[in-house]
């Protein structure tokens, strides 16, 4: 296996150098475009979405709120997604699906992107065609272009395992535990150099660490238990559906320790935006009591490669 590296670049670094990936690359690398954890929005993190890139071609897994902007300021072209993968649909991990599309075809994609997620995603792709139909039709008569519709392929998941395939990736689908979000997916990508796994949003699961035997990279969520103790003084219901639904820190660590994986990144951080608990030293920390290999405590536009 090759040496993973992590180059975390600050917002200013990717301004001055937004083109730096336009050029195909060899290799596999994820893009942690959205960090984030919960429906509200910060100032700190972008809501979740991520980016598996292969040889130029782009995959999405969730689409939360700025996906498309986050993607262009990763120095990446939003014309080149070609498919987009969505674990559940809380809004915050599939609000911008429809935009991300939109500013795709609007970007100069001609090529079919293939759109997976829990059901009722056919429909929700059909809707937001319809929402845009003003936009979408004006922009077929100005500019000559194929309607948006006829470009994307919308697919509702109804069964596990794999899923889609194609010259760069594997795509396998497996359940996980989200509370009243039925269903809600893990997803584990397998391509040429790299096996990643993604936990969705899900308290701790046994699919997961079975998912992530021996990957190469395991994106976990986690809740830091203390921090929504402190968010959550006077809502002891909201508290304790946050644990029933999340992944805390120590559980987040046995599963990686378990699955055996070559490097743990925390994304989706549950106590997001708290001033003195969402802080790379005390995710760190906090995941080291049952975790001792390879750890990224993920940022917005963390390129790990
Ligand atoms: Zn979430
Ligand atoms: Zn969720």
């Amino acid at each position: 296996m090759k040496t993973l590296s992590l180059i975390s670049l600050s917002l200013l670094f990717w301004l001055s150098t937004s083109h730096a990936n336009d050029a195909p690359q060899n290799g596999t690398q994820l893009i942690l475009l959205g960090t984030a954890g919960g429906p509200a929005t910060k100032r700190n993190r972008s809501q979740p979405a991520n980016a598996v890139v292969v040889n130029g071609d782009i995959y999405i897994l969730d689409a939360g709120d700025g996906v498309a902007r986050q993607l262009t300021l990763a120095g990446f072209s939003v014309a080149n997604v070609r498919a987009v993968f969505i674990t559940h649909n809380h809004s915050d991990h599939m609000a911008d699906y429809g935009t991300l599309l939109l500013r795709s075809w609007l970007t100069g994609r001609r090529e079919t992107i293939h759109a997976f997620g829990p059901t009722p995603l056919e429909r929700i792709t059909r809707d937001y065609l319809n929402y845009m139909r003003w936009d979408i039709d004006v922009r077929v008569k100005e500019l000559g272009r194929q309607p948006l519709g006829d470009i994307i392929i919308a697919h509702d998941i109804e069964r596990h395992g794999v899923i889609y395939e194609d010259e760069n990736v594997k795509v396998t689908v497996f359940p996980v535990t989200h509370g009243e979000v039925k269903p809600a997916f893990g997803y584990r990508f397998d391509t040429a150099d790299k096996s990643i796994v993604f936990s969705g949003d899900t308290s701790a699961n046994e699919n997961v660490v079975e998912a992530a035997k021996g990957v190469d990279i395991l994106v976990h969520e986690v809740l830091n238990a203390t921090a929504i103790e402190a968010m959550t003084p006077d809502n002891a219901t909201l508290r304790q559906h946050l644990f029933d639904i999340h992944t805390n820190t120590d559980e987040v660590g046995e599963i990686a320790t378990r699955a055996g994986v070559k490097m743990l990144v925390l994304s989706h951080f549950a106590g997001s935006g708290h001033p003195l608990y969402d802080r790379r030293e005390v995710w760190e920390e906090a995941v080291r009591k049952t975790y001792s290999g390879p750890l990224i405590v993920g940022e917005d536009l963390t390129i790990i490669e």
